[in-house]
């Protein structure tokens, strides 16, 4: 029995010590910080309020092992993760749309290192999509690979619930708190006046100076940062904000982006093409004017629009749907109208009202 017991607790304690050495985040940050220049800011400060809340869509792509086993996570955690994630975005006037959640079979894709074979995800990345990427195994819990970036990476099984909103928000153009550019032995400061000689909160660490200097030590259970230290420049302790959910720490205490961090994701969705491309218009007509006609006979696609989506609205025009083709429509409200014809043989229509944008 003693021995059983010995055997077990070690491998309790083996897996324990094992999961806690997996790097939380393996996003690249890059040697050049991502900024706009003053004029691009100033630009897109005059569009920042016009589309609001700006709806980002979603694909989520689950890998399982080539016979279909281990999948790397339920639908129904995937989905919790993203509602946490929803959550955490709302109040920063961005939300999202899940366009949907298909399962790939691809041992190799399933365990996935992603510092080396970032490539193989590109057959599967949905153009027009914000992707996720779903794995039974990754060298650390994510990685969003670049800042910004279009598609990030989870580990199914070493994830936590904050993980999906921190990838996501290096996808919209967020730095770690603990950020070190260039030379990674200059720290920012804790001082926010900018009168004071140790002042670089607009230089050094994330380049936001509403997010506390952060030494990234510990936080502990009651979400109290224990990690202690004291800038270089004035010697003055640390006192990083321990819900941000771009800070390591104790992930149980990360549920919150601060309003320059919200101000930053939303420039780079109005500021960045790419990303801008991962936005879905407010109302949207298909097709956008009278006597036209779309025609879907095979190839899987989706029609968004954030608030409106009209299907074959205008005089004489027509919206069909046949053979194998696979076609999603979501929006918060969708309207077929007279010309919209579905007949799929082999194919689908799936019609899905969002409820992750308010
Ligand atoms: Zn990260």
């Amino acid at each position: 029995m003693k021995k059983i017991l010995i055997l077990f607790s070690f491998l309790i304690f083996g897996s324990l010590s094992l999961k806690a050495q997996k790097v939380e985040c393996t996003t690249r940050a890059g040697n050049i910080p991502y900024m706009f220049s003053k004029e691009k800011q100033d630009s897109i400060n005059t569009i920042l309020a016009i589309n609001s809340p700006y709806c980002i869509r979603a694909y989520i792509t689950v890998f399982a092992d080539d016979n279909g086993s281990n999948r790397a996570d339920t639908d129904a955690n995937i989905l919790a993760n993203f509602q946490f994630m929803v959550n955490s975005f709302q109040t920063h006037s961005i939300c999202f749309m899940l366009i949907n959640i298909r399962q790939i079979n691809n041992t190799d894709l399933n365990n996935h290192d992603s510092d080396t074979e970032e490539a193989e995800l590109n057959p599967f990345r949905i153009t027009d999509c914000l992707n996720i990427f779903i794995h039974r195994s990754l060298p650390g819990n994510g990685t969003a690979y670049a800042i910004p970036n279009t598609y990030c990476s989870l580990d199914g099984v070493s994830y936590n619930i904050a993980t999906m909103g921190h990838e996501v928000g290096h996808c919209l153009g967020l730095y770690h708190t603990f950020q070190k550019f260039g030379n990674p032995s200059v720290q920012e400061n804790v001082t926010r006046n900018s009168g004071n000689a140790c002042y670089n909160c607009t230089t050094q660490g994330d380049l936001l100076c509403d997010t506390p200097a952060d030494n990234d030590g510990g936080v502990n259970g009651s979400c109290v940062y224990t990690g202690g230290g004291t800038d270089p420049c004035n010697g003055s302790s640390f006192a990083p904000m321990t819900s941000n959910m771009m800070a390591y720490g104790n992930f149980l205490c990360r549920n919150a982006f601060t309003t320059g961090q919200g101000s930053r994701m939303r420039s780079t969705i109005v500021g960045n093409a790419t990303i801008n491309d991962l936005a879905t218009n407010d109302i949207v007509y298909r097709p956008s004017s009278s006597n036209s006609t779309i025609t879907w006979t095979i190839n899987e696609g989706f029609e968004t629009a954030r608030d409106e989506l009209y299907i074959s609205n205008y005089v004489n025009d027509a919206y069909n749907v046949s053979g194998s083709a696979v076609r999603r429509f979501v929006s918060k409200k969708v309207y077929l109208r007279p010309g919209t014809h579905f007949y799929p043989t082999t194919g689908r229509v799936h019609i899905k009202t969002n409820p992750y944008c308010n």
